[in-house]
């Protein structure tokens, strides 16, 4: 049977993650958070004390950082750079806040699309980010673009903070959000745009377990066809 590749793109706390984990178990595939290896980059960059904004500086340090991600659909992904697990702490406000304008540098994009292309060469795999369905797989067999209203997104995304032990006001987990879309769709390199092949899928009104049949289901009609539905 077809081993398939499943891009999941997205604004900021769109559930991609949730969603791209449980897909990737349901099929027995793999799951790889890109983000995470952005995220990855960016808290190397803070602990090396370079300031983010030294783009030079960032894309040099990108290309020498050894990253390894383990792209388990079973847990989360786990990310080592330089041999050090980040796991926990690339989900750290610091991060978040600076993680956007790292992303936007061409020769970190370089890195990371070159390794995330290596992870998905055979098949089998579900792929969550921002520019999956148009610059690192274009030829995804099934590309879903994830959408939901940015209060609803406000709220999952606190909840999933809470549960990581950090308390943040409301209005200011709104900005997070609204000014990370911003700087992610309006970027030059590789913005955060829908292929036109994709299916949006709005999840605004959508339980996890409905947004992830919904994808199942679609996966399942295109491997039967041998890939090509
Ligand atoms: O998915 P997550 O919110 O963890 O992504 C963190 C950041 O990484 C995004 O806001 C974006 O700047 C960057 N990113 C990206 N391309 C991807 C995945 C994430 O630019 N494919």
């Amino acid at each position: 049977m077809k081993r398939i590749t499943i891009a999941i793109d997205g604004p900021a706390a769109s559930g991609k993650s949730t969603t791209a984990k449980l897909v990737a178990q349901r099929l027995g595939y793999l799951h790889l958070d890109t983000g995470a290896m952005y995220r990855a980059i960016t808290l190397g960059v803070l602990r090396q004390g370079i300031e983010v904004t030294a783009r030079e500086k960032v894309e040099a340090f990108a290309q020498a950082a050894d990253l390894f991600v383990e792209a388990s659909g079973l847990k989360g992904n786990r990310i080592l750079l330089n041999g050090i697990d980040l796991t926990a702490e690339i989900r750290s406000p610091d991060v978040t806040n600076n993680v956007s304008t790292i992303s936007s540098y061409q020769a970190v994009r370089a890195v990371l699309v070159r390794e995330q292309r290596k992870l998905a060469s055979e098949g089998g795999i579900v792929l969550e980010g921002r520019d999956i369905g148009t610059v690192v797989l274009p030829k995804a067999e099934v590309k879903i673009f994830m959408v939901a209203a940015v209060s609803e997104r406000a709220r999952r995304r606190k909840k999933e903070l809470l549960t990581a032990g950090i308390e943040i006001e409301d209005e200011e987990i709104v900005k997070e959000i609204e000014e990370r879309d911003r700087k992610d769709s309006t970027r030059e390199v590789s913005p955060l745009k829908m292929a036109p092949d994709a299916i949006k899928l709005d999840t605004s009104n959508l339980t996890i377990e409905e947004q992830v049949t919904f994808i199942v289901d679609r996966a399942r009609k295109v491997i039967d066809a041998g890939g090509n539905a």
